[in-house]
């Protein structure tokens, strides 16, 4: 078996590495895997080479390349110590998660923004009594009903606390789970949301770390109205 990289690779790879070291200069801390260093300057040069949304389809916005490709280049920018926090949530799990699962209302609404590397978002689902166990999470989304009742939905309200949340007080969107349904069974009733991190209610404490980082946050809401439509799917 050939483990070599194809020269078209390797180019790319040392193309990365270049890269990723002249933007681990302008960092006063060095990112030491894809936690810790932010900024929206270099995720937007991210964008401009055309590496968020690599693998994502041509039709959707992406690059329509390969994991190999996308492997290559995210190895040689953390390799490096490049800021890649801003944008590796989005890139790596929400986009994909929105594209699967979303409308296409939604994916035209959030995908331009995470290909462009101009939007970071966070993941809101560890609670202090819900880690491994995520189906014991407390946060509550409650539906408001329209003026006509039944599913006429208007929103929902969410209260709770988060925990764990990387990244929350640089983020513009959280990708919540909360329960909607409380008399469901714990692992159902659960249902996930895109929240605007400015809206009103939502309360960032960032978490300082033994080593002096506080990528980690607690995230608190509080009677947060979220628009029906950000409900994920
Ligand atoms: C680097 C990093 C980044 C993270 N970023 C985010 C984020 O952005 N958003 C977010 O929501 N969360 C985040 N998390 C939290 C993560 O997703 C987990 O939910 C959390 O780390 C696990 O929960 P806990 O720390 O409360 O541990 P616990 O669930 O309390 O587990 C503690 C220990 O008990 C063990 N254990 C638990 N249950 C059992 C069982 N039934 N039987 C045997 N052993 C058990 C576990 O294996 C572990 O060793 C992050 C975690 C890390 C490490």
């Amino acid at each position: 078996m050939e483990f070599r990289l194809s020269p078209e690779l390797q180019a790319l790879s040392d193309e990365a590495h270049a890269v990723g070291r002249r933007a681990a200069e302008r960092q006063e801390i060095r990112e030491d895997s894809w936690l810790i260093g932010t900024s929206l300057e270099f995720s937007e040069e991210l964008a401009q080479r055309g590496w968020l949304g690599m693998t994502w389809p041509v039709d959707q916005g992406g690059g329509g390349r390969t994991a190999l490709e996308r492997f290559v280049v995210f190895e040689a920018l953390i390799a490096e110590g490049a800021p890649v926090a801003t944008s590796w949530f989005a890139d790596r799990q929400i986009g994909p998660t929105l594209m699967q699962f979303g409308t296409q209302q939604q994916c035209d609404r959030w995908l331009p923004d995470i290909i462009s590397g101009t939007s970071a978002w966070c993941i809101g689902m560890s609670e202090p009594a819900a880690g491994s166990d995520v189906a014991a999470l407390q946060t509550s989304a409650v539906s408001v009903p329209g003026p006509q009742g039944g599913t006429n939905n208007r929103g929902w309200v969410v209260n709770g606390q988060k925990v764990w949340t990387s990244g929350a007080a640089h983020a513009d969107w959280c990708y919540l789970i909360a329960r909607t349904d409380p008399t469901a069974a714990p692992h159902a009733g659960l249902s996930e949301f895109v929240v605007d991190m400015s809206a009103p209610g939502i309360e960032v404490r960032p978490i300082l770390d033994a080593t002096g980082n506080a990528h980690f946050c607690e995230v608190f809401f509080s009677d947060v109205e979220v628009p029906a439509d950000h409900l994920v799917g």
